[in-house]
């Protein structure tokens, strides 16, 4: 069987969702083809599920630009589509006085990436506003929240259909090659096809890397090698004292070990940082003593046995740990030549927040 379509977005996490949104409202005809049973069985559903403010990321680089734009455009559309979300604003601690000039540099570069509402705070402001903390000094980010991420992927999901565009799942894309105008598919699963298509958009998350490196025509040094950096999270058994989101000084591949709240009130702390050769979710349990010498940090009060195994995530990463983080890559025919074709590479935090301006400015890289 052959089917001529003309767009094909490969994966249905989050981003690919947003992209096929996007594409669709353009007018354009989509399949989104996901190799899982559903939506959002990837990287999308083992996050922090925070809308981040847009503070971390060097200036003019393409995390900063897409987190503060996506952050603004995340909110008004989770108010219009009625997507559960809560503004709970967040607290970066500085527990000792190196901390104090890493978050004087962190204010520094939120404000050069636009973000206009933090606060400094001294240790008794900060206490005011969190009697449990134990701090020198803090930052508190405002316009930082939390998100329903199912939620969230189940509206673009259905603004893409509703805009003609359909998702198939249990359908790997298993190889590709350029033709005249576009490209052939072969697509695995139960009913193994041909597709040929226009436009091909790789949003496969930790595979992206392994579905380009799929495509014959497409230079493979515009593919880069996937590392995997593993994240796991505890979860807190009880009522954690606190009513803003919760982070240390950030590390260096993650944001340090931090306290979240879903939108029912519960706390979990994580990611922690696991660089890792395979895909593996298992949380091991005797990752917790780093945890509660982490938490204390901040939480001198943190119970003894309160932290539970919960889940974890991977990021996929494309710079190892010794190397310099590295931006997302929205990869399209005016990096790699070939027309119609926009890989994402490394989409990692703040994916999730940045997933509608991702999709516009996929958009403006097709051709
Ligand atoms: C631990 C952790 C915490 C994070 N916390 C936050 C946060 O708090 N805030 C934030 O903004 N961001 C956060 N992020 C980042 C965010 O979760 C990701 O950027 C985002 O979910 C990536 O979505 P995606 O659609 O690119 O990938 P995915 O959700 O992984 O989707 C890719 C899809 O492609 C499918 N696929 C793979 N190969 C194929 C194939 N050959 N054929 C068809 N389908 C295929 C997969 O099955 C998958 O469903 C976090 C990430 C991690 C790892």
């Amino acid at each position: 069987m052959s089917i001529d379509i003309e767009c094909v977005v490969v994966g249905a996490g989050v981003v690919g969702l947003a992209v096929a949104r996007a594409l669709a409202l353009s007018g354009r005809d989509v399949i989104v083809v996901e190799a899982g049973e559903g939506i959002g069985v990837g990287i999308s559903s083992r996050n922090s599920e925070v809308i981040h403010a847009g503070i971390y990321y060097p200036s003019g680089s393409l995390k900063a630009q897409l987190c503060v734009e996506g952050k603004q455009r995340l909110y008004a559309f989770c108010d219009e589509r009625g997507v559960d979300y809560q503004r709970l604003g967040k607290l970066i601690v500085a527990t000792d006085d190196d901390q104090v000039v890493a978050l004087q540099r962190l204010l520094a570069q939120g404000l050069r990436n636009g973000v206009d509402d933090l606060q400094w705070l001294d240790a008794e402001q900060a206490r005011a506003l969190e009697p449990a903390l134990s701090c020198v000094a803090a930052l508190r980010s405002p316009s930082t929240g939390i998100v329903d991420s199912h939620g969230l992927m189940l509206a673009l999901q259905a603004d893409a259909e509703a805009s003609g565009a359909s998702v198939a799942f249990h359908t790997p894309l298993l190889a590709a090659r350029c033709i005249e105008q576009g490209f052939e598919l072969q697509m695995g699963g139960a009913q193994p096809m041909t597709l040929s298509c226009r436009e091909l958009i790789n949003c496969a998350g930790l595979s992206a890397p392994e579905v380009a490196s799929r495509i014959s025509g497409l230079p493979q040094q515009h593919v880069p090698k996937a590392r995997l950096c593993k994240g796991s999270y505890f979860s807190f058994s009880g009522r954690a004292p606190f009513r803003h989101l919760v982070y240390p000084a950030p590390e260096s591949a993650g944001l340090g070990v931090h306290m979240t709240l879903d939108l029912g009130g519960q706390a979990r702390f994580g990611p922690d940082v696991e660089w890792i050769d395979n895909i593996d979710y298992r949380v091991d349990p005797r990752r917790a003593e780093g945890f509660y010498q982490a938490i204390r940090r901040y939480w001198p009060g943190l119970p003894d046995d309160s932290l539970q195994p919960a889940y974890s995530g991977i990021r996929p990463k494309i710079t190892g740990p010794t190397e310099p983080a590295a931006d997302f890559i929205i990869s399209g025919p005016a990096q790699h030549g070939v027309p119609g074709l926009v890989n994402l590479f490394g989409i990692e935090s703040p994916g999730l927040t940045s997933c509608l301006a991702l999709a516009e400015r996929v958009i403006t890289e097709i051709h």
